[in-house]
């Protein structure tokens, strides 16, 4: 266990309460709006809930998938929207860096992510290109010191506010996962723009939009990993995400139960 059984049951205790007295009676207005309050973005900020899995040396709790796990079932108690404010900071959109990153990239981000500064989002989706993630069309060719990013992503969950995405693109010409490398962009580099986002049937407050790259000059420096270990970061931060979304659904489930 990353914490000691006290402060991890003070956690949960706090978490509990948060979840009960400011989020639920919140959750109609979210409804309303399609926005999580500006107010409660802080608190969850001050509550350390967009690092919950980043180490404790980058200002995150440092929870282990287990704790992570437990805090996610108290999360699933109000409405989903609320978790996605931090889940991609929590989850895709920093674990690829914690699991691949050099020691200069996460003291460059991870510390901004856990803090909640920096929101931080994963883009593997693309139009043509989703449950067969590994067939992803977007490029990134080397040119330089640089790679030339080309290409659309789908339902990027907080793309509207991230900072920072992990990007997966093709580098080789091998087909499927094996040509598949990693890359950390940050929003503020030329040739991005973000589509406007989906209209979905529920999760209001939670927004997924595209994510489009054209010819955007990425800093080799900031590929996670080897050429063509993208396709295997991607799906280890995705066995992760299932854990954590499993456990999330479970608190959904039993307040589903309990208010029935
Ligand atoms: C709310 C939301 C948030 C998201 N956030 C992100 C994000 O942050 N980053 C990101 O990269 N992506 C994100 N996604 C995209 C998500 O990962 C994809 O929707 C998912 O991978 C499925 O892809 P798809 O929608 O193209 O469906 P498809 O792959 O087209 O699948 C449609 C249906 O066909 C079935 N199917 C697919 N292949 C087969 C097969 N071979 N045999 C039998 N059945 C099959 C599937 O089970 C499914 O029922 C998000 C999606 C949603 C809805």
């Amino acid at each position: 266990m990353a914490l000691d059984p006290e402060t991890f049951d003070t956690l949960i205790d706090t978490i509990r309460r948060f979840v009960a007295e400011r989020l639920r009676p919140l959750e109609g207005e979210v409804e309303e709006a399609d926005a999580i309050p500006a107010h409660i973005i802080a608190e969850m900020k001050e509550l350390g809930l967009f690092g919950l899995s980043i180490a404790e040396e980058y200002g995150g709790l440092g929870l282990t998938m287990l704790e992570e796990c437990k805090v996610a079932v108290e999360l699933g108690r109000t409405t989903p929207a609320f978790r996605s404010t931090f889940g991609t900071n929590v989850g895709i959109g920093s674990q690829g860096l914690v699991m691949a990153g050099t020691a200069e990239q996460k003291s460059e981000w991870l510390p901004r992510i856990a803090s909640g500064e920096v929101v931080a989002s994963f883009a593997l989706t693309e139009p043509d290109v989703g449950s067969d993630s590994g067939s992803v069309k977007t490029r990134a060719v080397k040119d330089g010191d640089i790679y030339r990013l080309t290409g659309t992503k789908r339902f990027i969950t907080n793309a509207d506010k991230a900072h920072v995405f992990t990007v997966m693109a093709r580098t080789g010409e091998e087909t499927g996962g094996r040509g598949v490398s990693a890359f950390l962009v940050p929003r503020d580099l030329p040739g991005i723009s973000i589509g406007e986002p989906e209209k979905k049937m529920g999760q209001k407050g939670a927004k997924v939009a595209d994510v489009v790259f054209d010819d955007t000059p990425v800093p080799a420096s900031l590929r996670l990993g080897a050429e063509g270990e993208g396709f295997k970061i991607a799906m280890q931060v995705l066995d992760r995400g299932r854990l954590h979304i499993s456990a999330v659904c479970v608190g959904v489930a039993e307040r589903l139960i309990a208010d029935c």
